[in-house]
């Protein structure tokens, strides 16, 4: 995978390149990253890659002109990878997005700041515009660095066993289960007695009803996304039956007394 970045601040690019799992997946050669500075590209003296916006008002645009020549040498070097634009109105970014992206060779991702960029940088270049979230971020990078991680864990090799990326939440409809390292007891807080047993098969089930119980609670939007599993459906079922067991029970609840029928509320 082929990354570029345009953007008037390539050192927050390259302290994110040169860290962590991004540092190995360079390393690895699984992916390049080059920080592209916009300014330059910039056609006066003083590097200037905003002016102030037509029509008046507050804020300053970024100029058409550098941003151009900067996406010409960009896509010079990556003819096929397509121009994304980081915008809060952009489609929002998710989990089988960055799997897509994850099954291309390269992106051109352009980080905007001030009130946005020319909106005929858009019409001309940007195939897509992306959003990280319902929020404004002052600049487009910490959106690119977003991107650019969730898509390179996803590329072959580049993370371990130890943190493969196929339990992790969104990547089966579900969120992740929870973890727990040592101590076994902390600050009087024990680890699940089940993890600690050895017993692979009763962990691997443990995990799956904690990682379902938890989208259940907190995600259900995610479980109506795709058929379950039938261990999967199997395991919420026993739990149903089991609540269904709590709500019956003598002064657990039971179902609603129909009114007149001369039980006290
Ligand atoms: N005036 C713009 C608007 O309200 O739509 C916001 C501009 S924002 C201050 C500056 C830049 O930050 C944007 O051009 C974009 O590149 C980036 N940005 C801000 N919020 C973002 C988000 N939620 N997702 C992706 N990029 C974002």
């Amino acid at each position: 995978m082929h990354f570029a970045a345009l953007t008037i601040f390539p050192e927050l690019i390259a302290a994110f390149r040169d860290s962590g799992i991004m540092r190995r997946a360079v390393e690895s050669g699984a992916v390049t990253l080059q920080a592209i500075n916009i300014r330059d590209y910039a056609l006066d003296r003083h590097h200037t890659t905003d002016d102030r916006p037509y029509g008046g008002g507050c804020g300053m645009v970024m100029k058409p002109e550098p941003l151009a020549a900067a996406i010409r040498a960009a896509k010079a070097k990556l003819p096929e990878a397509p121009v994304i634009l980081l915008s809060p109105q952009g489609e929002r970014f998710d989990q089988p997005m960055a799997r897509q992206f994850a099954a291309h060779q390269a992106m051109i991702l352009v980080c905007g700041r001030y009130e946005g960029v020319d909106e005929r940088i858009s019409e001309q270049w940007v195939e897509a515009e992306l959003s990280i979230g319902d929020f404004v971020l002052t600049g487009g990078e910490v959106a690119a660095m977003a991107v650019m991680d969730a898509v390179t864990r996803l590329l072959p090799g580049v993370l371990g066993n130890a943190d493969s990326a196929e339990q992790d939440s969104f990547g089966a409809n579900r969120l992740d289960c929870a973890h727990y390292t040592r101590p076994p007891e902390f600050e009087g807080r024990p680890v699940p007695g089940v993890l600690q047993s050895g017993h692979h098969d009763r962990i691997r089930r443990w995990r799956l009803t904690d990682a379902l119980m938890r989208t259940l609670v907190r995600r259900p939007d995610l479980l109506h996304q795709g058929a379950l599993k039938n261990e999967e459906a199997a395991l919420l079922r026993a739990w149903y039956g089991e609540i269904e067991r709590i709500i019956q029970m003598p002064g657990g609840g039971g179902p609603d007394p129909s009114p007149g029928d001369g039980q006290e509320r």
